[in-house]
């Protein structure tokens, strides 16, 4: 019997999510079908429990609701908890389990496809928002030597430092990017939303290390402004969020079916920015 998935945000016309998980499902063989739900802002738990009351056994969560996410689950695991943000729905009975796949995605594209080792790394991340948080605790497992946390609004990077301190050796610092100057880097990744609008973080000059790894997690045909902006200041390799994607729907699909899909020829029909 088929089971149903969707991913609900708002927009959601854009969104890949579909086109992978048919292909993870044609890939296992898993009888699923997986759907693109958009949802008033005002009403995700109304579209929430609509989809489950007709079938659905779980969904993934994108912007702006995976805050909204975590509010209605009612079990988190300890990486959903950390974010305090949800990006995928377990439907158990009697409630809803909420878990943050973001985080592991990323990490994953970076050491398992992209083979870049994050331990005794200097790692700098940029931003603080929603896709900043969910990749924390998943970085700091891999022990870099230094995460700075760096941020437009100085505050919130602050708050993030203070929130994920307990999981951390002391290698936690925050920072507005005009403290970065004379500072090297050997992952950097952009976690702010300024290539939706072509903009770039006010970073310094100078901050790629040899070697480098230059990461967006926006995907965009062609270069990102921040993936040429590394590119000029020597960043050795480039990446963008694709693998991401991928990466983060195929723990969403394991967490679902048990089974692990393969990712490397999805994110290779998708077309990934990359660079080695
Ligand atoms: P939020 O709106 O929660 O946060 C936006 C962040 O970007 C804030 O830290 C904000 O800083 C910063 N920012 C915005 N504009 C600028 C600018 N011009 N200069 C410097 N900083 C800026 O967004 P999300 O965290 O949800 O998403 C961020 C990005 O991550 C998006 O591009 C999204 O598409 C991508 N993403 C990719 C995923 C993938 O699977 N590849 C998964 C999840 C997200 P301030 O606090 O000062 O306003």
């Amino acid at each position: 019997m088929t089971d149903f998935y969707a991913v609900i945000g708002n927009p959601i016309a854009h969104s890949k999510s579909p086109l992978i998980h048919a292909e993870f499902s044609r890939q296992t063989g898993q009888d699923i079908r997986y759907e693109a739900i958009l949802a008033p802002v005002d009403a995700f738990p109304a579209t929430v429990s609509s989809f489950r009351a007709r079938g659905g056994k779980g969904a993934n969560v994108t912007v702006p609701f995976k805050l909204e996410a975590h509010k209605i689950s009612t079990r988190l695991t300890e990486r959903a908890q950390a974010a305090q943000a949800v990006n995928t729905l377990v439907f158990e009975p009697g409630g809803i389990a909420g878990d943050n796949t973001d985080g592991a995605g990323l990490v994953r594209d970076i050491r398992a496809n992209l083979k870049f080792l994050i331990k005794a790394r200097r790692v700098l991340l940029m931003g603080a928002g929603g896709a900043a948080r969910g990749v924390i605790l998943p970085l700091l497992e891999h022990k870099p030597q230094v995460l700075a946390i760096a941020n437009r609004t100085k505050q919130k990077a602050c708050e993030l430092q203070q929130l994920f301190s307990r999981y951390g050796n002391g290698n936690i610092v925050s920072a507005a990017y005009a403290d970065l100057a004379g500072e090297k880097f050997d992952l950097v990744i952009n976690a702010t939303s300024a290539s939706l609008r072509g903009e770039l973080p006010a970073l310094p000059a100078g901050i790629f290390a040899d070697g480098s790894l230059a990461y967006d997690m926006m995907y965009s045909d062609g270069l990102t402004p921040f993936l040429q902006y590394a590119k000029q200041q020597g960043a050795a390799r480039l990446a963008d969020g694709i693998g991401m994607l991928v990466e983060q729907a195929a723990e969403s699909f394991l967490l679902w079916r048990g089974i692990r899909p393969e990712t490397a020829p999805v994110i290779e029909m998708l077309g990934s920015c990359t660079t080695s």
